[in-house]
């Protein structure tokens, strides 16, 4: 694809994140659905390489479990990422849309979250979270953004505790974001919010919203490169807005000294209770590995637990 501005046209806008929007737009020469992701960018050529570079990588992905790209372009001041169209939307879209997913369902997304950090390797950071995972009706489940969004921007605090303690980044990480997303879509509730809580009474159908700023802050990777980028482009946090009543540093405090999140106790079952604290181990060293993960029974029995995801995606 030749891919530039004047051949689109605009369908409807998708959704907005830190960096920018993404709107669904038809190609015309090709009459080519796609999601298009427009990001304001630096002038600085430093960093304009850094994010053609990034748009590389995923222009040479090519697996089932990553969204794949058509190309990008640049349209001054912005640069346009044109990406496979995900008719189902992401997670995050489709748990506040129908509620906690069904647990066999987010086995399903267990298993293409692994298998596209196998992809990936160790080499590149995906920025592991419920927008960031999409669906369609197909019932494919497809990792998207690689930190080319000013999605790695925001991030005065995260969720690690390696890294609130100053320790690196690595694919330890990730799987410490992929824990934390699978008890969010199992719970229908992000497990760091005041109102979290793993007692049978509590009222996950109907959570209270969590602000923006907060989430993202909280959940965005710092990779050793971009450090610089985020810390300059971080829009700062708000600790008052939206009925937010736990501080950042309150909220750090208890990611280091408190008990790791995890599923409420005996309601989703024994598999993936164990995976999910194989994910969140606080030492880095004693998490699992993408590999030992795949060796966790839950794994194998998602990959045949009946649900047919194609099914799944029409009742949204
Ligand atoms: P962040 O900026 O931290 O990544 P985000 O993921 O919410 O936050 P965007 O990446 O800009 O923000 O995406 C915004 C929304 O657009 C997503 O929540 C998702 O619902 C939708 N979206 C993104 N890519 C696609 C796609 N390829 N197909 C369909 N919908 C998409
Ligand atoms: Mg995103």
């Amino acid at each position: 694809f030749d891919l530039q501005n004047d051949d689109f046209t605009s369908l409807e806008e998708l959704g907005q994140g830190n960096g920018g929007s993404v709107m669904k737009v038809r190609h015309v020469p090709t009459g080519t659905i796609m999601a298009k992701k427009i990001v304001l960018i630096d002038a600085k050529p430093a960093e304009r390489k850094k994010i053609l570079l990034e748009l590389q990588i995923m222009h040479d992905c090519d697996s089932p479990y990553i969204i794949s790209s058509y190309g990008a372009y640049l349209a001054e001041p912005n640069i346009c990422i044109c990406m496979e169209f995900m008719d189902k939307g992401s997670f995050d879209g489709i748990y506040k849309k129908i509620g906690a997913i069904d647990i066999k369902v987010v086995g399903k997304v267990a298993v293409a979250v692994l298998e596209g950090l196998r992809y990936l390797y160790d080499v590149h950071r995906i920025n592991i979270k419920p927008s960031n995972i999409l669906c369609n009706s197909q019932g494919d489940i497809k990792l998207c953004d690689f930190g080319v969004s000013g999605e790695l921007v925001n991030s005065i605090a995260n969720t690690f505790p390696e890294r609130i303690q100053g320790a690196t980044y690595s694919v330890k990480s990730d799987i410490w974001s992929l824990g934390i997303t699978l008890i969010e879509l199992s719970v229908g509730q992000f497990p760091f919010s005041d109102s979290f809580s793993d007692s049978e009474d509590s009222d996950l159908e109907h959570p209270p919203p969590t602000p923006p700023s907060h989430r993202d802050s909280l959940r965005v990777p710092t990779s050793p490169g971009t450090t610089r980028r985020n810390r300059r482009r971080s829009k700062g946090v708000s600790l008052h807005g939206g009925g937010m009543t736990m501080s950042i540093i309150e909220l750090m405090h208890q990611i280091v000294n408190e008990p790791s999140p995890r599923l409420p106790a005996g309601k989703f079952g024994d598999d993936p209770e164990a995976f999910i604290t194989g994910c969140l181990e606080k030492d880095p060293d004693a998490r699992r590995t993408p590999a030992q993960l795949f060796d966790y029974a839950w794994i194998p029995h998602s990959r045949q637990n009946g649900v047919d995801m194609r099914a799944w995606a029409t009742t949204f």
